[in-house]
């Protein structure tokens, strides 16, 4: 009965596309998590959730709906409201619980939904519960496909889904220029800031404030699990969409609330951003100094402007050796490979920490350099 599954696993194998678990060993730097600013491990944000589980309890005993929710909930969604501008919020228990939750929410069979190629995996899993509401997908790559796609488009509700920051490329979408788009033909803007918040602009407020963008049309969605070093997903709006979205959003109403440790940390985290707000700029200022240093040593690494550094390596089996060179040198980075990116650009994707010291990014760039001596880390 399993047949299948195992041969599946063992071509996976052969083509170097096999995933395992792996656990991180101690001593190790760990270049590949997205606590940008070091805030998961934050005394201050670990003592908000030890504080939050002795008030409140470990769990949230059930859907918000049903138990009752509690007020540090409320807190952290005022908080999130007012730091990213907007009218309201609302938490979830993962950003791609969120993100598959609201587009569900948002859709009936006159939405179409205008999404990015290379969107996250759940909003593209959330097009395909969107469609199982009547909701129609397009896929777009660049600012004029999306034009004529919404040209062309007879729906009566449009949205159009972006990544702030490619996850796996650490690129930005022109989002001014989709703004523009979405405003000339009546669309909704749905902006997942995952990436972003905590990261982008001036004061980590995430790509509106990078970009200098603010409408009435843009839900911004993001995760309380990367920079703000915690758990959770939130989306922000105006007080109508988040009306909405917990009276018809599945994956808030029939899963558990949020559990009062992550809600502790989040908000105390977002408290230490707001009072460190420096943290922001050491995080991408890392970034481009370990983007520099790689290309010197002649890796095709890539900087743009966020916290992720892509390094292109090509072939699967080349990242996967690549990546354990790096760990016999006591740096961790796992490969990424198919179908997350495109075939022929398996990579390592770095993600930079504010607080990095310059000692250590000169470690990890001596440590790429021995690596590219010693490892055949060319194509196979
Ligand atoms: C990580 C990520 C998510 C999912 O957030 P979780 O809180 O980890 O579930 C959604 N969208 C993007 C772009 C992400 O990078």
């Amino acid at each position: 009965m399993w047949h299948e599954f195992e041969r599946e696993l063992e071509q996976h194998e052969a083509a170097g596309r096999k995933r395992t678990l792996r656990l991180l060993p101690e001593k190790t730097l760990d270049i590949a998590s997205n606590d940008y600013l070091g805030l998961a491990r934050h005394p201050e944000v670990v003592s908000a959730a030890q504080e939050a589980a002795q008030q409140f309890g470990a769990g949230a005993r059930a859907s918000r709906l049903v138990s009752g929710h509690f007020s540090l909930a409320q807190e952290l969604e005022n908080e999130l409201a007012r730091f990213k501008g907007s009218e309201a919020s609302l938490v979830f228990s993962s950003g791609f619980a969120t993100n598959v939750g609201i587009l569900s929410a948002l859709s009936n069979d006159s939405t179409t939904l205008f999404c990015h190629k290379r969107n996250h995996a759940s909003l593209i899993d959330g097009c395909r519960l969107a469609e199982a509401k009547g909701a129609t997908t397009r896929y777009f790559e660049s600012t004029d496909k999306l034009r004529a796609l919404l040209q062309n488009s007879t729906a009566s509700r449009k949205i159009v889904l972006a990544d702030g920051v490619f996850s796996m490329d650490g690129d930005l979408l022109p989002l001014p220029e989709v703004l523009a788009l979405c405003d000339e033909f009546d669309a909704l803007l749905m902006i997942d800031d995952a990436h972003g918040t905590g990261t982008l602009g001036g004061t980590g407020r995430g790509i509106e404030e990078h970009l200098g963008i603010h409408s009435e049309r843009i839900l911004t969605v993001g995760t309380l699990s990367k920079a703000l070093g915690s758990q959770g997903g939130f989306v922000c709006g105006p007080r109508v969409a988040i009306d909405h979205f917990l009276a018809a959003a599945p994956s808030f109403i029939y899963s558990t609330g949020l559990n009062p440790p992550a809600v502790g940390a989040a908000l105390a985290a977002l408290h230490v951003l707001q009072r460190e707000p420096q943290r922001v700029a050491r995080c991408r200022y890392n970034a481009r100094q370990l983007a520099s240093g790689l290309v010197e040593l002649g890796f095709d690494a890539r900087f743009s402007g966020t916290p992720i550094v892509p390094v292109i390596v090509g072939g699967d089996h080349a990242a996967l050796d690549l990546s354990a060179c790096l760990e016999e040198q006591g740096i961790w980075c796992p490969a990424i490979r198919p179908p997350t990116v495109p075939r022929g650009t398996a990579r390592l994707r770095l993600t930079a920490c504010s607080e990095w010291t310059a000692d250590e990014i000169d470690q990890i760039l001596f440590r790429f350099a021995s690596v590219k001596k010693s490892c055949d880390s060319g194509e196979r």
